[in-house]
Protein backbone atom coordinates (compact mmCIF):
# COMPACT_ATOMS: atom_id res chain seq x y z
CA UNK A 1 0.00 0.00 0.00
CA UNK A 2 1.15 3.25 -0.48
CA UNK A 3 1.31 6.02 1.93
CA UNK A 4 -1.49 8.92 1.26
CA UNK A 5 1.44 11.28 1.36
CA UNK A 6 3.25 9.23 -1.96
CA UNK A 7 -0.30 9.17 -3.33
CA UNK A 8 -0.66 12.76 -3.71
CA UNK A 9 2.83 13.34 -4.45
CA UNK A 10 2.87 10.78 -7.50
CA UNK A 11 -0.92 11.91 -8.56
CA UNK A 12 -0.05 16.02 -8.04
CA UNK A 13 3.77 15.90 -9.75
CA UNK A 14 4.39 12.95 -11.73
CA UNK A 15 0.80 12.28 -13.05
CA UNK A 16 -0.20 9.86 -14.83
CA UNK A 17 2.77 7.22 -12.75
CA UNK A 18 0.01 4.23 -11.98
CA UNK A 19 -3.40 4.13 -13.96
CA UNK A 20 -4.94 1.56 -11.23
CA UNK A 21 -7.31 0.68 -14.22
CA UNK A 22 -6.94 0.58 -17.95
CA UNK A 23 -10.07 0.41 -19.92
CA UNK A 24 -9.64 -1.49 -22.95
CA UNK A 25 -12.88 -1.33 -25.75
CA UNK A 26 -13.40 -4.58 -28.03
CA UNK A 27 -15.29 -4.95 -31.25
CA UNK A 28 -14.72 -7.50 -34.01
CA UNK A 29 -16.52 -8.41 -36.73
CA UNK A 30 -17.87 -5.20 -37.67
CA UNK A 31 -18.22 -6.23 -41.48
CA UNK A 32 -18.90 -2.52 -42.85
CA UNK A 33 -21.96 -2.06 -40.55
CA UNK A 34 -20.79 1.78 -39.69
CA UNK A 35 -24.41 3.35 -39.05
CA UNK A 36 -27.04 2.72 -36.03
CA UNK A 37 -29.96 0.29 -37.34
CA UNK A 38 -33.42 -0.42 -36.56
CA UNK A 39 -34.14 -2.92 -34.38
CA UNK A 40 -37.16 -5.32 -34.86
CA UNK A 41 -40.01 -5.18 -32.77
CA UNK A 42 -38.75 -2.30 -31.15
CA UNK A 43 -38.30 1.99 -32.46
CA UNK A 44 -35.16 1.77 -30.75
CA UNK A 45 -31.87 2.21 -32.54
CA UNK A 46 -28.46 0.35 -32.13
CA UNK A 47 -24.86 0.42 -33.02
CA UNK A 48 -22.58 2.37 -35.45
CA UNK A 49 -19.12 4.17 -35.20
CA UNK A 50 -20.75 7.74 -34.40
CA UNK A 51 -22.65 5.17 -31.42
CA UNK A 52 -18.92 4.10 -30.13
CA UNK A 53 -17.35 7.72 -30.30
CA UNK A 54 -20.20 9.06 -27.88
CA UNK A 55 -19.71 6.69 -25.44
CA UNK A 56 -15.78 6.31 -25.54
CA UNK A 57 -16.11 10.43 -24.71
CA UNK A 58 -17.85 9.35 -21.36
CA UNK A 59 -14.65 7.08 -20.30
CA UNK A 60 -12.98 8.39 -17.06
CA UNK A 61 -9.91 5.84 -17.68
CA UNK A 62 -7.36 5.90 -19.93
CA UNK A 63 -8.37 3.28 -22.50
CA UNK A 64 -7.07 1.17 -25.88
CA UNK A 65 -9.80 0.77 -28.39
CA UNK A 66 -9.41 -2.43 -30.16
CA UNK A 67 -10.70 -4.43 -33.32
CA UNK A 68 -10.37 -8.38 -33.87
CA UNK A 69 -11.21 -8.22 -37.59
CA UNK A 70 -13.16 -8.67 -40.91
CA UNK A 71 -13.79 -5.00 -40.95
CA UNK A 72 -15.38 -4.13 -43.78
CA UNK A 73 -16.91 -6.58 -45.56
CA UNK A 74 -20.61 -6.80 -45.67
CA UNK A 75 -22.12 -3.62 -46.63
CA UNK A 76 -22.34 -1.41 -49.64
CA UNK A 77 -19.96 1.30 -48.45
CA UNK A 78 -17.30 -1.60 -46.78
CA UNK A 79 -17.32 -3.38 -50.15
CA UNK A 80 -17.41 -0.40 -52.43
CA UNK A 81 -14.56 1.41 -50.76
CA UNK A 82 -12.94 -1.71 -50.57
CA UNK A 83 -13.00 -0.89 -47.09
CA UNK A 84 -11.34 2.12 -47.07
CA UNK A 85 -14.20 3.05 -45.13
CA UNK A 86 -13.60 1.50 -42.05
CA UNK A 87 -9.98 2.68 -42.11
CA UNK A 88 -11.03 6.15 -42.23
CA UNK A 89 -13.55 5.58 -39.04
CA UNK A 90 -11.08 3.47 -36.86
CA UNK A 91 -8.40 6.20 -37.31
CA UNK A 92 -11.24 8.85 -36.45
CA UNK A 93 -12.18 7.02 -33.39
CA UNK A 94 -8.20 6.18 -32.69
CA UNK A 95 -8.06 2.76 -33.00
CA UNK A 96 -4.38 1.21 -31.25
CA UNK A 97 -4.26 -2.06 -33.30
CA UNK A 98 -6.78 -4.50 -35.23
CA UNK A 99 -6.11 -8.33 -36.06
CA UNK A 100 -6.37 -9.23 -39.47
CA UNK A 101 -9.36 -11.16 -40.16
CA UNK A 102 -10.08 -13.69 -43.22
CA UNK A 103 -12.22 -11.44 -44.99
CA UNK A 104 -9.65 -8.49 -44.75
CA UNK A 105 -7.62 -10.51 -47.70
CA UNK A 106 -11.31 -10.66 -49.85
CA UNK A 107 -9.87 -8.05 -52.05
CA UNK A 108 -6.70 -9.59 -52.08
CA UNK A 109 -3.53 -9.03 -50.09
CA UNK A 110 -2.71 -5.37 -52.15
CA UNK A 111 -5.48 -4.00 -51.53
CA UNK A 112 -4.98 -5.06 -47.95
CA UNK A 113 -1.88 -3.56 -47.85
CA UNK A 114 -2.90 -0.37 -49.52
CA UNK A 115 -5.65 -0.01 -46.14
CA UNK A 116 -2.78 -0.57 -43.65
CA UNK A 117 -0.70 1.95 -45.19
CA UNK A 118 -3.60 3.94 -44.58
CA UNK A 119 -4.08 2.87 -41.20
CA UNK A 120 -3.12 4.92 -38.14
CA UNK A 121 -3.04 1.92 -36.36
CA UNK A 122 -0.76 -1.26 -36.80
CA UNK A 123 -2.66 -4.64 -38.05
CA UNK A 124 -1.52 -7.25 -36.30
CA UNK A 125 -1.07 -11.19 -37.41
CA UNK A 126 2.16 -12.64 -35.98
CA UNK A 127 1.14 -16.53 -37.40
CA UNK A 128 0.89 -15.05 -40.84
CA UNK A 129 4.21 -16.31 -43.13
CA UNK A 130 5.50 -16.70 -46.32
CA UNK A 131 4.99 -19.72 -47.88
CA UNK A 132 8.08 -19.83 -50.53
CA UNK A 133 10.57 -18.04 -48.23
CA UNK A 134 8.87 -18.86 -44.75
CA UNK A 135 9.27 -14.96 -43.76
CA UNK A 136 6.59 -13.38 -41.54
CA UNK A 137 4.38 -11.26 -43.69
CA UNK A 138 6.00 -7.84 -43.05
CA UNK A 139 2.97 -5.56 -43.86
CA UNK A 140 1.51 -7.35 -40.54
CA UNK A 141 3.09 -6.45 -37.13
CA UNK A 142 3.28 -9.65 -34.57
CA UNK A 143 2.52 -7.69 -31.75
CA UNK A 144 3.10 -3.90 -30.47
CA UNK A 145 3.70 -2.53 -26.76
CA UNK A 146 1.93 0.51 -25.95
CA UNK A 147 1.51 2.73 -22.91
CA UNK A 148 -0.86 3.72 -21.69
CA UNK A 149 -2.28 5.43 -18.14
CA UNK A 150 1.90 4.76 -16.61
CA UNK A 151 1.40 0.98 -18.39
CA UNK A 152 3.20 -0.75 -20.53
CA UNK A 153 0.21 -2.80 -22.44
CA UNK A 154 1.97 -5.69 -25.28
CA UNK A 155 -1.00 -6.70 -27.72
CA UNK A 156 -0.41 -9.75 -30.11
CA UNK A 157 -2.44 -10.50 -33.00
CA UNK A 158 -3.46 -14.18 -34.36
CA UNK A 159 -5.07 -14.48 -36.95
CA UNK A 160 -7.44 -17.40 -37.59
CA UNK A 161 -5.79 -20.46 -39.35
CA UNK A 162 -8.85 -20.86 -41.15
CA UNK A 163 -7.82 -17.96 -43.06
CA UNK A 164 -6.28 -20.05 -45.60
CA UNK A 165 -9.96 -21.10 -46.52
CA UNK A 166 -12.49 -18.64 -45.33
CA UNK A 167 -11.46 -15.78 -47.58
CA UNK A 168 -11.22 -16.60 -51.60
CA UNK A 169 -8.01 -19.51 -51.63
CA UNK A 170 -6.55 -17.78 -53.94
CA UNK A 171 -5.80 -14.66 -52.43
CA UNK A 172 -4.03 -16.45 -49.42
CA UNK A 173 -2.59 -19.39 -51.27
CA UNK A 174 1.00 -18.06 -51.14
CA UNK A 175 0.77 -17.58 -47.31
CA UNK A 176 0.64 -20.28 -44.01
CA UNK A 177 -0.93 -19.21 -41.82
CA UNK A 178 0.18 -20.85 -38.45
CA UNK A 179 -1.22 -22.61 -35.43
CA UNK A 180 -2.32 -19.90 -32.94
CA UNK A 181 -1.80 -21.77 -29.59
CA UNK A 182 1.83 -22.78 -31.10
CA UNK A 183 2.35 -19.09 -32.32
CA UNK A 184 1.42 -17.29 -29.05
CA UNK A 185 3.01 -19.74 -26.77
CA UNK A 186 6.18 -18.83 -29.55
CA UNK A 187 5.36 -15.05 -29.83
CA UNK A 188 4.64 -14.62 -25.86
CA UNK A 189 8.34 -16.01 -25.23
CA UNK A 190 9.76 -12.52 -27.02
CA UNK A 191 6.94 -10.07 -25.54
CA UNK A 192 7.86 -11.22 -21.89
CA UNK A 193 11.45 -10.27 -22.58
CA UNK A 194 10.05 -7.17 -22.78
CA UNK A 195 8.34 -6.91 -18.88
CA UNK A 196 5.22 -5.29 -20.43
CA UNK A 197 3.20 -4.76 -17.31
CA UNK A 198 -0.40 -6.90 -19.08
CA UNK A 199 -0.89 -8.73 -22.56
CA UNK A 200 -3.85 -8.92 -24.22
CA UNK A 201 -4.40 -10.77 -27.39
CA UNK A 202 -6.25 -10.25 -30.52
CA UNK A 203 -7.27 -13.37 -32.17
CA UNK A 204 -9.55 -13.99 -35.40
CA UNK A 205 -11.10 -17.48 -34.10
CA UNK A 206 -13.70 -17.55 -31.31
CA UNK A 207 -14.36 -19.69 -27.96
CA UNK A 208 -15.40 -23.15 -28.70
CA UNK A 209 -17.62 -24.18 -31.42
CA UNK A 210 -19.15 -20.47 -30.60
CA UNK A 211 -23.24 -20.08 -30.85
CA UNK A 212 -23.84 -16.72 -33.03
CA UNK A 213 -25.52 -15.46 -30.29
CA UNK A 214 -25.21 -13.09 -27.23
CA UNK A 215 -24.86 -15.27 -23.63
CA UNK A 216 -23.75 -14.92 -20.60
CA UNK A 217 -21.05 -17.68 -20.78
CA UNK A 218 -19.27 -16.34 -17.64
CA UNK A 219 -20.29 -19.83 -15.48
CA UNK A 220 -20.15 -22.37 -18.73
CA UNK A 221 -18.37 -25.23 -18.31
CA UNK A 222 -16.61 -26.17 -21.54
CA UNK A 223 -16.16 -30.13 -22.05
CA UNK A 224 -12.69 -31.09 -22.91
CA UNK A 225 -12.98 -31.42 -26.88
CA UNK A 226 -14.94 -27.72 -26.94
CA UNK A 227 -12.03 -26.55 -24.97
CA UNK A 228 -9.58 -28.08 -27.64
CA UNK A 229 -10.13 -25.53 -30.58
CA UNK A 230 -10.16 -21.78 -30.38
CA UNK A 231 -9.20 -19.09 -28.33
CA UNK A 232 -8.96 -21.14 -25.25
CA UNK A 233 -5.93 -22.99 -26.29
CA UNK A 234 -4.16 -19.82 -27.26
CA UNK A 235 -5.32 -18.65 -23.35
CA UNK A 236 -3.64 -21.66 -22.42
CA UNK A 237 -0.82 -21.18 -24.90
CA UNK A 238 -0.19 -17.43 -23.64
CA UNK A 239 0.46 -18.33 -19.69
CA UNK A 240 -0.47 -14.62 -18.49
CA UNK A 241 -2.29 -13.02 -20.61
CA UNK A 242 -4.79 -10.77 -19.01
CA UNK A 243 -7.19 -11.00 -21.46
CA UNK A 244 -7.73 -12.81 -25.31
CA UNK A 245 -10.36 -11.22 -27.12
CA UNK A 246 -11.43 -13.36 -30.25
CA UNK A 247 -13.52 -12.96 -33.09
CA UNK A 248 -15.23 -14.98 -36.16
CA UNK A 249 -17.75 -16.34 -34.56
CA UNK A 250 -19.83 -13.56 -34.40
CA UNK A 251 -21.25 -14.37 -30.46
CA UNK A 252 -21.17 -12.19 -28.19
CA UNK A 253 -20.25 -13.01 -24.02
CA UNK A 254 -21.99 -10.52 -21.98
CA UNK A 255 -19.51 -10.67 -18.99
CA UNK A 256 -16.24 -12.63 -20.54
CA UNK A 257 -15.16 -15.89 -19.32
CA UNK A 258 -12.33 -16.80 -17.59
CA UNK A 259 -10.97 -19.80 -18.64
CA UNK A 260 -10.47 -22.79 -15.84
CA UNK A 261 -6.85 -23.92 -17.50
CA UNK A 262 -5.38 -20.48 -17.28
CA UNK A 263 -7.21 -18.15 -15.14
CA UNK A 264 -7.07 -16.06 -18.46
CA UNK A 265 -10.69 -13.44 -19.20
CA UNK A 266 -12.07 -14.41 -22.90
CA UNK A 267 -14.43 -11.60 -24.49
CA UNK A 268 -16.19 -11.51 -27.61
CA UNK A 269 -18.05 -8.81 -28.84
CA UNK A 270 -20.31 -10.18 -31.18
CA UNK A 271 -20.44 -8.55 -34.71
CA UNK A 272 -21.94 -5.17 -36.88
CA UNK A 273 -21.31 -3.17 -34.23
CA UNK A 274 -23.81 -3.13 -32.45
CA UNK A 275 -22.39 -4.46 -28.85
CA UNK A 276 -18.23 -3.07 -27.81
CA UNK A 277 -16.54 -5.20 -25.10
CA UNK A 278 -15.28 -2.79 -22.32
CA UNK A 279 -12.44 -4.89 -20.39
CA UNK A 280 -11.29 -3.11 -17.35
CA UNK A 281 -7.40 -4.24 -16.43
CA UNK A 282 -7.03 -3.79 -12.94
CA UNK A 283 -3.25 -3.03 -11.88
CA UNK A 284 -1.56 -2.94 -8.12
CA UNK A 285 -1.52 0.59 -6.79
CA UNK A 286 2.04 -0.19 -5.79
CA UNK A 287 3.87 -2.87 -8.11
CA UNK A 288 2.14 -1.37 -11.04
CA UNK A 289 1.32 -5.15 -12.47
CA UNK A 290 -1.75 -6.40 -13.48
CA UNK A 291 -3.79 -7.85 -11.29
CA UNK A 292 -7.26 -8.29 -12.86
CA UNK A 293 -9.78 -8.45 -15.59
CA UNK A 294 -13.37 -8.22 -15.58
CA UNK A 295 -15.63 -8.00 -18.99
CA UNK A 296 -18.98 -6.71 -19.78
CA UNK A 297 -20.55 -6.46 -23.12
CA UNK A 298 -22.19 -2.94 -23.74
CA UNK A 299 -24.74 -2.53 -26.22
CA UNK A 300 -24.41 0.38 -28.64
CA UNK A 301 -28.25 1.99 -27.94
CA UNK A 302 -28.59 5.11 -29.33
CA UNK A 303 -31.13 6.53 -27.03
CA UNK A 304 -28.18 5.81 -24.55
CA UNK A 305 -24.99 6.43 -26.04
CA UNK A 306 -26.21 9.52 -27.81
CA UNK A 307 -24.11 9.94 -31.60
CA UNK A 308 -21.16 12.03 -32.46
CA UNK A 309 -22.03 14.29 -35.30
CA UNK A 310 -18.92 14.56 -36.62
CA UNK A 311 -18.46 10.73 -37.08
CA UNK A 312 -21.90 10.73 -38.20
CA UNK A 313 -21.00 13.45 -40.95
CA UNK A 314 -18.28 11.32 -42.09
CA UNK A 315 -20.35 8.49 -42.71
CA UNK A 316 -22.92 10.27 -44.72
CA UNK A 317 -19.93 11.11 -47.00
CA UNK A 318 -19.20 7.63 -47.54
CA UNK A 319 -23.16 6.82 -48.21
CA UNK A 320 -24.18 9.69 -50.32
CA UNK A 321 -21.66 8.35 -52.97
CA UNK A 322 -23.16 4.06 -52.97
CA UNK A 323 -26.61 5.84 -51.82
CA UNK A 324 -27.27 6.72 -55.83
CA UNK A 325 -26.20 2.99 -56.87
CA UNK A 326 -27.70 0.77 -53.95
CA UNK A 327 -31.10 2.54 -53.58
CA UNK A 328 -31.91 1.65 -57.53
CA UNK A 329 -35.23 -0.22 -57.30
CA UNK A 330 -34.75 -3.66 -59.22
CA UNK A 331 -37.47 -5.62 -58.84
CA UNK A 332 -39.63 -6.62 -56.55
CA UNK A 333 -40.76 -9.81 -53.82
CA UNK A 334 -44.29 -10.41 -52.79
CA UNK A 335 -42.49 -12.81 -49.61
CA UNK A 336 -40.14 -12.39 -47.19
CA UNK A 337 -37.26 -14.81 -47.97
CA UNK A 338 -35.43 -15.48 -44.59
CA UNK A 339 -33.11 -17.84 -43.73
CA UNK A 340 -33.74 -21.62 -42.01
CA UNK A 341 -33.07 -21.76 -38.36
CA UNK A 342 -32.72 -25.88 -39.05
CA UNK A 343 -29.80 -25.96 -41.05
CA UNK A 344 -32.28 -26.93 -44.31
CA UNK A 345 -33.45 -25.29 -47.41
CA UNK A 346 -34.48 -21.73 -46.59
CA UNK A 347 -36.48 -19.50 -48.74
CA UNK A 348 -34.09 -17.23 -49.36
CA UNK A 349 -31.35 -20.04 -50.42
CA UNK A 350 -33.89 -21.30 -52.80
CA UNK A 351 -34.40 -18.11 -54.47
CA UNK A 352 -30.69 -18.00 -54.71
CA UNK A 353 -29.48 -20.82 -56.33
CA UNK A 354 -33.09 -21.02 -58.77
CA UNK A 355 -31.65 -17.40 -59.72
CA UNK A 356 -28.41 -18.91 -60.65
CA UNK A 357 -29.73 -21.87 -61.85
CA UNK A 358 -31.76 -19.92 -64.29
CA UNK A 359 -29.50 -17.33 -65.22
CA UNK A 360 -26.90 -20.19 -66.34
CA UNK A 361 -29.00 -22.38 -67.97
CA UNK A 362 -27.42 -25.41 -65.72
CA UNK A 363 -29.05 -28.61 -64.61
CA UNK A 364 -28.49 -28.10 -60.99
CA UNK A 365 -27.09 -25.12 -58.45
CA UNK A 366 -25.03 -25.12 -55.30
CA UNK A 367 -24.12 -22.29 -53.11
CA UNK A 368 -22.68 -22.19 -49.64
CA UNK A 369 -25.25 -21.42 -47.09
CA UNK A 370 -23.03 -19.66 -44.66
CA UNK A 371 -22.16 -17.41 -48.04
CA UNK A 372 -25.80 -16.06 -47.97
CA UNK A 373 -25.11 -13.22 -45.60
CA UNK A 374 -28.62 -11.25 -45.25
CA UNK A 375 -32.29 -12.26 -45.32
CA UNK A 376 -34.55 -10.35 -48.17
CA UNK A 377 -37.53 -8.56 -47.11
CA UNK A 378 -40.98 -8.47 -49.31
CA UNK A 379 -41.10 -4.85 -51.40
CA UNK A 380 -39.29 -3.22 -53.62
CA UNK A 381 -36.09 -5.02 -53.72
CA UNK A 382 -32.89 -2.19 -54.37
CA UNK A 383 -28.98 -2.99 -55.26
CA UNK A 384 -28.85 -2.25 -51.69
CA UNK A 385 -30.72 -5.43 -50.86
CA UNK A 386 -28.79 -7.60 -53.29
CA UNK A 387 -25.38 -6.33 -51.97
CA UNK A 388 -26.51 -7.41 -48.51
CA UNK A 389 -27.55 -10.98 -49.02
CA UNK A 390 -24.41 -11.40 -51.40
CA UNK A 391 -21.56 -8.77 -50.20
CA UNK A 392 -18.88 -11.39 -52.16
CA UNK A 393 -17.16 -11.04 -55.16
CA UNK A 394 -17.61 -14.38 -56.13
CA UNK A 395 -17.58 -15.29 -59.36
CA UNK A 396 -20.05 -18.25 -60.97
CA UNK A 397 -18.33 -21.78 -62.21
CA UNK A 398 -20.57 -23.87 -64.60
CA UNK A 399 -19.06 -27.65 -64.02
CA UNK A 400 -20.49 -30.83 -65.31
CA UNK A 401 -20.63 -33.37 -62.61
CA UNK A 402 -21.85 -37.63 -62.09
CA UNK A 403 -24.63 -37.98 -59.82
CA UNK A 404 -22.21 -40.17 -58.12
CA UNK A 405 -19.64 -36.79 -57.38
CA UNK A 406 -22.60 -34.96 -56.43
CA UNK A 407 -23.93 -37.41 -54.06
CA UNK A 408 -20.53 -37.18 -52.44
CA UNK A 409 -20.20 -33.70 -52.34
CA UNK A 410 -23.34 -33.09 -50.81
CA UNK A 411 -22.72 -36.02 -48.10
CA UNK A 412 -19.39 -33.93 -47.55
CA UNK A 413 -21.69 -30.79 -46.63
CA UNK A 414 -23.70 -32.56 -44.25
CA UNK A 415 -22.51 -31.72 -40.92
CA UNK A 416 -24.61 -32.91 -37.38
CA UNK A 417 -27.96 -33.31 -39.54
CA UNK A 418 -27.34 -29.28 -41.26
CA UNK A 419 -26.36 -28.79 -44.78
CA UNK A 420 -23.63 -26.39 -45.36
CA UNK A 421 -25.23 -25.76 -49.38
CA UNK A 422 -28.44 -24.79 -50.74
CA UNK A 423 -29.51 -26.61 -53.48
CA UNK A 424 -31.58 -25.97 -56.84
CA UNK A 425 -32.70 -28.40 -59.32
CA UNK A 426 -32.81 -31.67 -56.90
CA UNK A 427 -33.81 -32.94 -53.66
CA UNK A 428 -31.58 -34.51 -51.21
CA UNK A 429 -33.39 -36.63 -48.76
CA UNK A 430 -31.31 -37.80 -45.19
CA UNK A 431 -31.06 -39.71 -42.22
CA UNK A 432 -28.21 -39.24 -39.73
CA UNK A 433 -28.12 -42.24 -37.52
CA UNK A 434 -26.90 -43.78 -39.34
CA UNK A 435 -26.31 -41.54 -41.86
CA UNK A 436 -27.88 -42.16 -45.25
CA UNK A 437 -28.36 -39.81 -48.05
CA UNK A 438 -30.41 -40.22 -51.71
CA UNK A 439 -30.31 -37.23 -54.41
CA UNK A 440 -33.23 -37.22 -56.42
CA UNK A 441 -33.85 -34.95 -59.99
CA UNK A 442 -37.64 -34.34 -61.65
CA UNK A 443 -38.99 -37.09 -58.98
CA UNK A 444 -36.11 -39.95 -59.67
CA UNK A 445 -32.66 -40.96 -57.85
CA UNK A 446 -29.83 -39.71 -59.71
CA UNK A 447 -27.37 -42.50 -61.49
CA UNK A 448 -23.89 -42.84 -60.26
CA UNK A 449 -22.66 -41.86 -63.90
CA UNK A 450 -25.39 -39.45 -65.23
CA UNK A 451 -23.74 -36.18 -66.04
CA UNK A 452 -25.64 -32.72 -64.73
CA UNK A 453 -24.44 -29.55 -65.32
CA UNK A 454 -23.80 -27.53 -62.35
CA UNK A 455 -23.75 -24.04 -61.65
CA UNK A 456 -21.71 -22.25 -58.02
CA UNK A 457 -19.11 -20.25 -56.89
CA UNK A 458 -15.29 -19.81 -57.32
CA UNK A 459 -15.18 -19.91 -53.37
CA UNK A 460 -16.18 -23.22 -53.34
CA UNK A 461 -14.50 -24.49 -55.98
CA UNK A 462 -11.05 -23.55 -55.71
CA UNK A 463 -11.15 -24.51 -52.15
CA UNK A 464 -13.25 -23.14 -50.05
CA UNK A 465 -15.29 -24.69 -46.63
CA UNK A 466 -16.00 -28.23 -47.33
CA UNK A 467 -15.96 -28.58 -51.50
CA UNK A 468 -12.50 -30.86 -52.72
CA UNK A 469 -14.66 -32.96 -54.51
CA UNK A 470 -15.26 -30.44 -57.30
CA UNK A 471 -12.02 -30.93 -58.13
CA UNK A 472 -13.08 -34.00 -59.93
CA UNK A 473 -15.29 -32.45 -62.42
CA UNK A 474 -15.30 -33.68 -65.64
CA UNK A 475 -15.29 -30.03 -67.55
CA UNK A 476 -14.79 -26.87 -64.84
CA UNK A 477 -15.30 -23.15 -66.24
CA UNK A 478 -15.39 -20.04 -63.84
CA UNK A 479 -17.22 -17.85 -66.01
CA UNK A 480 -15.48 -14.78 -63.87
CA UNK A 481 -19.43 -13.49 -63.64
CA UNK A 482 -19.76 -12.19 -60.34
CA UNK A 483 -23.05 -14.52 -58.74
CA UNK A 484 -24.19 -11.10 -57.62
CA UNK A 485 -24.73 -9.93 -61.30
CA UNK A 486 -26.56 -12.84 -61.94
CA UNK A 487 -28.86 -12.36 -58.58
CA UNK A 488 -29.74 -8.56 -59.74
CA UNK A 489 -30.27 -10.05 -63.04
CA UNK A 490 -33.03 -12.10 -62.26
CA UNK A 491 -35.22 -9.96 -59.57
CA UNK A 492 -35.22 -7.52 -62.61
CA UNK A 493 -36.87 -9.60 -64.37
CA UNK A 494 -38.56 -11.75 -62.69
CA UNK A 495 -39.98 -10.68 -59.16
CA UNK A 496 -40.31 -12.64 -56.70
CA UNK A 497 -44.40 -13.58 -56.31
CA UNK A 498 -44.81 -16.42 -54.15
CA UNK A 499 -41.87 -18.64 -51.82
CA UNK A 500 -40.05 -20.93 -53.55
CA UNK A 501 -40.38 -24.62 -53.72
CA UNK A 502 -39.39 -25.92 -50.40
CA UNK A 503 -38.46 -29.21 -48.66
CA UNK A 504 -35.50 -29.68 -51.03
CA UNK A 505 -33.22 -30.50 -47.69
CA UNK A 506 -35.38 -32.78 -46.11
CA UNK A 507 -34.12 -34.88 -42.93
CA UNK A 508 -36.35 -38.33 -42.77
CA UNK A 509 -35.02 -39.14 -38.50
ZN1 LIG B 1 -14.00 -14.02 -39.88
Amino acid sequence: MKTLLSLLFSVSFFSPAVAGTVAVYHTSDVHGWYSARAVKGSTRTIGGFAALSSLLKTEKNPYLLLDSGDMFQGTPEGNYTRGMASIVLMNKLGYSAADVGNHDYDYGEDNLKVLIASAAFPMLGANVYYKDSGKHADYLKPYIIVEKGGERIAILGIAGKHTATSTLPSNVKHLNFGDEAAETAKWMKEILTKRPDAVVILAHIGLGSGSGQKLDISTFAFSDSEAAYGTIPVARAARGAAVVLGGHNHAGSLKGYTDKGSNTLIGESFWGLTDVTKVSLNFDDSTGKFKSATAELIPLWVDKTGEDQEITALIKDFSREVDVIMDKPLGESAVDLGHSKDGLDSPIGNWFTDAMRRQSGTDIALQNSAGIRSDMKKGVIRMRDIYQVMPFENTLVKLTMTGDQIKRLISENMSGGRAKLQVSGITVRFKTEPFELTVEKDGRELKPDEKLTVATNNYLTTGGTGGKVFGEAEKSEDTMQPIRDLLVKDISERPVKELPVPGRLVRLD
